[in-house]
């Protein structure tokens, strides 16, 4: 008989420059089945960038009905643009049993985690992982070392991503990416164990 388990959303948070996105895109290779949950967002597109793949790209009177509607699970205004999570896209994956992740800031895995106080099936269905780097010097190395930023650009995404670092006890597992081996193979052992999570199994599973 197999056993119908419920998702795990996992929250993924770390600052501009940790290496976030090599780091995802590694892991990936490792577990396939990940998903990602889609955001929505003011910005524009980048190039190679489509609508409802790496986003949906909302103009600012879409987005913000949107928000009149109740339809987010957390948003919020990351630099100069707005982002945020349907809460549609989050509970139809636990539903579904899938692994999904959110690669969203700080502010919103905060509202992640206040709304999940107020929803069971949001509770069991979610996990939060912070990734950090070695130390702030490395970090302000790695971002420094991004040819195309101004000095303007650097010392703004510095700062905030030294207000993202003082989150990472707030979250339940932290990952460091100093070496990206050891953290993908870390990454990849820890997602692996969220499929093993009681909460994820069916109440009734030893009853006669
Ligand atoms: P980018 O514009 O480079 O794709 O993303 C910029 C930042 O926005 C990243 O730190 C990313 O984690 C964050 N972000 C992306 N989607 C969301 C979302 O739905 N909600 C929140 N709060 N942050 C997001």
């Amino acid at each position: 008989m197999t056993i119908q388990k419920k998702g795990t959303i996992i929250v993924l948070s770390g600052p501009s420059g940790v290496g976030k996105s090599t780091l995802i895109g590694e892991v990936r290779k490792n577990l396939p089945d990940l998903k990602f949950s889609v955001s929505c967002t003011t910005r524009a597109p980048r190039s190679g960038e489509q609508h409802g793949v790496h986003y949906y790209f909302l103009t600012q009177e879409e987005f913000a009905r949107r928000v009149s509607a109740d339809e987010f699970v957390e948003h919020a205004q990351v630099f100069a643009n707005r982002y945020g999570t349907l809460k549609s896209e989050v509970l139809q994956s636990i539903r579904r049993g899938e692994t999904v992740i959110l690669d969203i800031d700080v502010q919103g895995a905060m509202q992640i985690r206040a709304a999940a106080e107020r929803d069971p099936e949001l509770a069991a269905g979610t996990v939060f992982v912070f990734i950090g780097p070695p130390s702030v010097e490395i970090l302000e190395k790695r971002l420094r070392g991004r040819a195309t930023d101004s000095e303007e650009q650097i010392s703004m995404r510095l700062k905030n991503a030294c207000h993202e670092l003082a989150f990472w006890n707030k979250y339940d597992y932290l990952v460091i990416n100093g070496n990206l081996e050891k953290a993908v193979e870390e990454m990849t052992a820890l997602f692996r164990s969220f499929a093993l999570r009681t909460a994820v199994y069916p109440e009734e599973l030893f009853h006669e």
